[in-house]
């Protein structure tokens, strides 16, 4: 079993981070949320790369190198696929030699023409994502701010969110995008009775009290949040704790 993780809030602090995950309790209107930044779509290394070779190559030649690649590898696969055909009803006791360096072949060059097709491919998703709609140009829209996944529980609705922040650099167009995320979560009643209800930051006993019902996530991680606070000096508590849940 693994121990429970106390997220701490002293009277009239209200925010706290954990893992890179920030805690904000908003207690006059019973709000919990949950923020994390993620990483950028884009590394500047990839992002750099694939402004190079769209200033050298240009946008649709490397939309056409793409397409070629992800063209001879089908051919590649059909090939190995025909030799595999061959030589499981035509051959006699002994593979010929040509057969086996054929299907070797066929296999070095599937790996190349895999590996050629994901460059390309990487590329011109990076100039399909920075293409700008308002001004009509490439390699300009870029992501300003790292996006953000946040996670908000109230008295009856747990949500989350994931916002981008998008920008074109060339005409100023802004696109801030909030989409709801899937999250598989239930609600389990609060303990009236705590066995340990004395507050550590006043030293009340009988202070303690679970305020809220508990947040249950259902990953293969049984994850569940509760929500503790003294009723004597305003001192709230957030508990986290996860379970194998064993089927
Ligand atoms: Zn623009
Ligand atoms: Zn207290």
């Amino acid at each position: 079993m693994a121990k429970d993780k106390r997220i701490r809030f002293p009277s009239g602090s209200y925010q706290a981070f954990y893992k890179g995950i920030r805690y904000k309790i908003d207690p006059e209107n019973d709000i919990v949320e949950m923020t994390q930044k993620l990483n950028p779509r884009y590394s500047p290394e990839s992002r750099e790369e694939a402004v190079n070779l769209a200033n050298k190559l240009g946008v649709k030649r490397i939309q056409k190198r793409a397409r070629l690649f992800s063209k001879l590898l089908l051919l590649s696969v059909l090939i190995f696929l025909f030799l595999m055909f061959v030589s499981a009803h035509f051959s006699v006791r002994s593979e010929s030699f040509l057969l086996s360096a054929g299907r070797f072949l066929t296999i070095v060059s599937e790996i190349i023409f895999l590996y050629m097709f994901g460059y390309y491919r990487a590329i011109t998703n990076y100039c399909a994502d920075s293409y700008c709609e308002k001004c009509g140009k490439h390699l300009v829209f870029e992501e300003f701010q790292a996006p953000l996944i946040k996670e908000e529980s109230k008295i009856d609705t747990y949500t989350k969110t994931l916002t981008q922040y998008w920008h074109c650099k060339n005409c100023g167009h802004e696109d801030i995008k909030v989409e709801p995320q899937y999250i598989d979560h239930h609600q389990e009643k609060r303990q009236d009775d705590l066995k340990e209800d004395t507050c550590e930051e006043c030293g009340k006993e009988h202070a303690m009290e679970e305020y809220r019902d508990i947040d249950v996530l259902n990953y293969v991680l049984k994850k569940k949040i509760r929500y503790f606070k003294c009723k004597n000096c305003g001192y709230h508590e957030i508990r986290l704790s996860k379970r194998f849940r064993i089927v």
